[in-house]
């Protein structure tokens, strides 16, 4: 059969499917089959430090089933994000260049106009497009970008809603007598402006969804994990929507999911809760950044809490990959994990509100999983979240897009290793329009990474310059910039050669 549909793969329907489900999934399967296209599925979650993976050397064991999953996918060990936050970082995926081109650098900004119709959603424009995030900043840029998005699924349908639709099934399903009354007293005050009502409605849903987050803190005891101030989410339901959504849909799809964990609030389920505690993890000692936070944490503490919350993400992308296996989909899907930036527990800092630009901040994970590939592949070329765009169009048979400032990721290029920087930049307070006052950049060329700072009143007008050897001192704990002049001269012209570059339009 030409299409390619075998005996096994109708097990596999027949089994997933009850009869008379299957002939319109089978159908959909054909018509998939026949297009020749691969679906493109890109999950990120946010703020996902390669540097607390197992997968990439971590101690403590905190991703056993994205371990397990990567026999079958190619793992790339050095990838970095565009910058150290939401809007620059995902912007830099979501368009394959970085932040200093696309300009959305501020919390929650967009990219310059000229990006509007530039963007992987553009470059997929003969695929179902879909999109979804918990985070708000994310969809500032689904926003931007919404031309070229054909379902782009609403922040809040994966959030809270679950929660309050459980409260209204226990107000109407559960209790015959609350509904009831609830009924009798709309009828009654019908026509009236229904306030009374309202007041007494509100009452019984928020007395109901007392009770729900308290079955819930059962499972969750730091609290359920929530998305800006009180979006309650369950991760699992964002994940089984998704999966069961892309099961059902006519194929070729291009899929955007942007989950917030393990994103703070760090709120691991009870099944992970304090598993790290008391483990005699002790990480290596670094001295306080002149960009620490100004308020004091528990490092460690918070470090636990973010790593056992990591665990259920890692259970989560094993539940979805096994959904994805199971119905058939995985058979003809690039499925590509990754996250926008990192997560950093040292020096002062915890989280990523910080202008320092050390690994954890940068190096992020990421795995493709790519149809009929049983063996795992290692990476350990520097590679660029902007890198992505360029190596799905290519592996879609597209054209690499004009605007793209990576390239195609190894091994499909053809050409051997590559010998251009990667770089990463953060200038939190530069206005679209305007050229960077200040600005945190990383220059990466093996084994070197430069560092370069400027423009900062923690450094009262002086520059801060860091060299390190990442293959002999992956920590970056012994700064090499005047022990090693010649490297340090040579790599800061490059930087500040681009840096001039792009701050040229905006001068
Ligand atoms: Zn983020």
């Amino acid at each position: 059969m030409s299409s390619g549909f075998n005996r096994r793969d109708f097990l596999k329907f027949s089994v997933m499917f009850p009869v008379g489900v299957a002939a319109s999934n089978l159908a959909k399967f054909f018509r998939a089959r026949q297009s020749g296209k691969k679906n493109v599925i890109i999950v990120v979650f946010d703020a996902f430090t390669a540097h607390n993976m197992s997968l990439y050397g971590y101690a403590r064991e905190t991703t056993p089933n994205i371990n397990k999953l990567a026999d079958r996918a190619i793992v790339y060990h050095n990838h970095y994000a565009g910058s150290n936050f939401t809007s620059p970082g995902t912007a830099s995926l979501l368009t394959g260049t970085l932040p200093w081109t696309h300009r959305a650098m501020q919390p929650n900004s967009r990219v310059v106009e000229k990006y509007f119709d530039k963007s992987i959603f553009n470059v997929f424009n003969d695929f179902h497009r879909m999109a979804y995030s918990h985070n708000e900043w994310v969809n500032t840029h689904f926003e931007t970008f919404k031309k070229d998005i054909d379902e782009w699924i609403p922040r809040l349908q994966l959030c809270n809603q679950s929660l309050s639709d459980s409260v209204i099934e226990n107000l109407f399903g559960n209790d015959r007598d609350i509904s009831s009354v609830a009924w009798v007293r709309n009828a009654e005050i019908s026509g009236g402006g229904g306030y009374a009502y309202s007041l007494y409605l509100s009452r019984i849903i928020s007395y109901f969804e007392e009770k729900v987050y308290a079955k819930y803190l059962s499972r969750f005891p730091k609290g359920i994990p929530t998305s800006g101030t009180d979006n309650g989410f369950l991760l699992e339901d964002a994940i089984d929507w998704v999966g069961e959504r892309l099961i059902s849909l006519d194929e070729p799809i291009f899929g955007y999911f942007h989950f917030l964990p393990p994103h703070s609030p760090y709120r691991p389920p009870s099944e992970f809760f304090e598993l790290f505690s008391k483990d005699g993890y002790t990480p290596p000692f670094k001295p306080r950044d002149i960009f620490a936070d100004k308020k004091e944490h528990n490092t460690e503490r918070l470090r636990e809490y973010y790593d056992e919350f990591i665990l259920y993400v890692d259970q989560q992308f094993g539940r979805f990959y096994e959904m994805l296996e199971r119905s058939g989909v995985l058979n003809d899907t690039l499925l590509i994990l990754t996250s926008d930036h990192g997560e950093a527990f040292e020096r002062g800092v915890v989280g990523h509100d910080t202008s320092a630009l050390y690994d954890p901040l940068l190096k992020v994970p990421l795995l493709i999983f790519e149809p009929g590939r049983n063996e795992r592949m290692d990476i350990y070329e520097q590679t660029s979240a902007l890198d992505l765009m360029p190596t799905l169009a290519y592996l879609s048979n597209k054209e690499t897009p004009s605007w793209s400032e990576g390239e195609i990721l190894p091994p499909f290029r053809e050409s051997e290793n590559s010998r251009r920087g990667v770089y990463a930049v953060r200038s939190y307070g530069a206005e679209a329009n305007k050229n960077m006052q200040e600005g945190s950049v990383v220059l990466l060329r093996h084994p070197y990474k430069l560092h370069y700072y400027y423009g900062y009143s923690e450094l009262n007008g002086s520059e801060k310059i860091l060299l390190f050897n990442l293959e002999t001192d992956p920590e970056e704990m012994k700064n090499l910039a005047s022990l090693e002049p010649e490297i340090t001269n040579n790599m800061l012209d490059e930087l500040k050669d681009s840096l001039k570059k792009a701050n040229s339009p905006y001068l």
